[in-house]
Parts: C-alpha cells; structure tokens; sequence
C-alpha cells in the first residue's frame, strides 16, 4: 500500500488553530525558550480539591464501569437542579444529557439536528468549532459579523437578514470566546423577538456563564421567553467554571426529541463519559461550587482589567474591556502593512507567527476566529506574564 486514503471529509476539517498555538509554546518551553503564553484556552487554576476528592473516592468504590450512556441519573439530575436553581429553566433529568466536554456538545447537537442543505446563522467572531461542526454535519455556515462599534455583538437586524427559508439553526455563545464580550439580557430578548414565529433552533453556548465582570448580568437564553425556552439547546460544561478541561465533561438541555436523539448518537459514538468523572460533577455542583467559581472569578476579573489597560496603552491597539470569559480579543489591524524586524505584517496570522518568533509571546490569530483584524489573548494566566508579554509586545510594535 502506497499511501492510505483520507477521506474528504476528514481532509476539510483543519487543525484547531488554538490549539496548534498552544502546542508551539509548549514545545518552545520545553526546549527552555522563555515563552509567554496568551494562547491558552483553558483556567490557569488547579481543579479544586474538594472535586479531585470525589473522583478518587469514586474510584476507591470502583465506580469505573460503563454507566447510560447520556450519563447517569443522580448527575442529570443535579444539573437538572442547577438550571433550574441558577437560570430558572426547568427540565426533567431526561431533557439533560451528559457530553464528553462541550466540544462534543456542540459537534453532537449538531449532528441531532442539523442535514445537508440546512442554514447555521453563525455571528462573527466565532469560536473556531462551530464552523467546522457546522459543516462535518453537512450544513452551511452563515457568517453574521458583529459590527466593531457594537462590541463585535450582532443586532437585531443583521439577524432579521440573515434569515432565509434554509435557516434551521442560529448560535449564540455569550459570554463569548475570542470576544471576551457578553450580550446583556435586553439584546439577547431583541434577538429572541426576532425569531418568533420560525421554526430556528437556538444553541446557547453557555460555558462561560461564571465568568462575568463588573456590573455584566448573566442570562440563559431559554429563560428570555416560552418561546424561547421552546426552541433552545443549552449548552454548558465543567471545563471553565470549576478549571476542569481535562476531566472532559460537558452538558446539553433541551426539547426531549433531540436529548434523545443525541443519546441514540452518543450511544454509538462514544458510550458514557468517564465514569468516576461524573460522581466527580456531582461533588462539583455541591455545596462549596459557590465558593471556589467566585475565587478565580475575582482573579480573572482583575487580570481582565489590566490585560485591557495596558493593551489600549499601546499604540495602534484597541481592546474593548472583556465583560466576561478570559479573552481580550483587540483591534491590531493598524499594524498591517508594516513591516517589523524584516517580516511584513499582512494580517493575524503573520501578527502572530512574526510576534512568537521574535519576543516568544504566544497569541491567537483572529482569522480562524472570522476576524482577521484582530488577535487573541488569554489571561488565564498570571499578571507577571501578563506584564512581561505585553512588555514585549508594545516593544515589538516600536521596531
Ligand atoms: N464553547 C466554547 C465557546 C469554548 O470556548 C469551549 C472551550 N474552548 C467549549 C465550548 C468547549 O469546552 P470543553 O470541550 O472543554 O467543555
């Protein structure tokens, strides 16, 4: 055999551009390059104890079996409590069904109810999943940009435009990754109004729910309205609140016709998610969740502050202060043009290659994101890494 065949398929989909960065940086750092990293999409913080705890007593009472697939009862049940203790929407534990993180959510709804020929509405700046999931499910993306002026957000009527007869799906994700913005409750209500009287599925990625700033208020989409509740999918994991990216644990809430027919698809796909994980999401959503959320909350909200302050601080750079999620996602597209140490800034993707190469700083491209103006900076990291990469930057944009 000469060479083994790929399918079309898989050939479409490119690599994750946040985590290629990531994997640079890491391989810098292994090699002892002082690297600082602002690709990171995942809490600098350790998961806390109390929840470690719980997946190790699990395991001790050998919870390491194959449990339903869509997760066992106690922990649907316990984030069926949660939506309705915290967003005020009420489902049965059988409208839950548990993902193996929210990646998989997002790919999994998709794959419920979405067919080829169907219209995503997808607003731009865009996580860079969505599209990819968008069309491994054979439907179309249709990219609404967030005009600057507006936060990036999008408005009532470019939503009302985009609307066609093939529209089945429009995806909401506030607050919002690269963007570091948050719809407020009255934008959100405007976009609902919008879709009265149609038959669009709203995907209400929530999985940056906990990390809000200042005086943002958080609200779940399907608690705008009956209408609303009517035609959402909530979408929400463990990885950001409670600093669990790699225990993989993700949830979706809705109408029980899709909930089960993602529980048919991941009945074949991947069977339950880790066993002692799930006890270890029950601990999670106890008693001290308050507590623990709230202290990285504090951390993150301050980093968020300075990261802006001091990027707006240099020259050239725009940066909307972040109302939530731990990203600022600035304007650098005065740079283009340019020429820097010898290389020629033409857009992100040489912004950052140029950026990590000469000061080992560690960005996000926008363009994978849909925004090719802009860069992508995570804090989660400290502020001395914060200090010393934007030290480098504004240094680098003087050459
Ligand atoms: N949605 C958004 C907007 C995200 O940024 C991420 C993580 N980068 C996820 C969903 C999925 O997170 P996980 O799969 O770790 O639960």
């Amino acid at each position: 055999m000469n060479k083994m065949k790929v399918s079309e398929r898989a050939q479409s989909v490119p690599p994750s551009a946040t985590i290629a960065v990531t994997a640079r940086a890491q391989e810098l750092k292994a090699q002892g390059v002082d690297v600082v990293n602002f690709g990171a999409g995942a809490p600098d913080f350790d998961t806390p104890d109390y929840i470690k705890d719980a997946a190790i007593k699990a395991l001790k009472a050998g919870k390491t079996k194959y449990t339903a697939a869509g997760g066992i009862t106690e922990l649907r049940k316990v984030i069926a409590e949660k939506l309705q203790n915290e967003n005020g929407l009420k489902y049965t534990p059988d409208q839950v069904i548990v993902n193996i993180g929210g990646k998989h959510s997002v790919y999994e709804a998709m794959q419920a109810v979405l067919d080829p020929g169907d219209e995503v509405i997808l607003p731009c700046p865009y996580w860079v999943t969505y599209p990819e999931a968008i069309k491994l499910a054979g439907a179309t993306a249709k990219i609404v940009t967030g005009d600057k002026a507006n936060i990036y957000k999008i408005t009532p009527q470019q939503l009302k435009k985009a609307i066609t007869k093939k529209t089945v799906m429009l995806v909401i994700n506030s607050p919002n990754n690269p963007g570091g913005f948050t719809y407020t409750p009255k934008e959100l209500a405007a976009l609902a109004r919008v879709l009265e009287g149609t038959d669009i599925i709203v995907l209400s990625d929530e999985v940056y729910e906990k990390l809000i700033y200042g005086d943002t208020k958080f609200v779940s989409f399907a608690s705008l309205s009956e209408d609303a509740y009517n035609r959402t999918l909530t979408l929400n994991g463990f990885s950001k609140a409670f600093s669990m990216t790699g225990w993989r644990l993700g949830y979706t809430a809705g109408p029980l016709e899709v909930i089960k027919a993602m529980g048919r698809l991941q009945s074949h796909m991947t069977s339950n998610p880790v066993t002692f994980g799930q006890y270890a999401a029950i601990a999670a959503l106890g008693e001290p969740a308050a507590e623990a959320i709230e202290s990285m909350r504090v951390e993150f909200e301050r980093r968020a502050k300075y990261m802006a302050q001091r990027l707006n601080g240099v020259d050239g750079v725009v940066c909307p202060e972040p109302t939530g999620a731990f990203y600022c996602f600035p304007d650098v597209s005065s740079h283009y043009g340019r020429t820097i140490n010898g290389t020629k800034i033409s857009g992100s993707m040489d912004f950052a290659k140029a950026l990590l190469e000469q000061t080992n700083v560690a960005l996000v491209p926008g363009l994978p994101f849909g925004c090719d103006k802009n860069v992508r900076l995570s804090f989660a990291c400290s502020i001395e890494q914060i200090t010393k990469g934007l030290d480098r930057l504004g240094k680098w944009l003087k050459g």
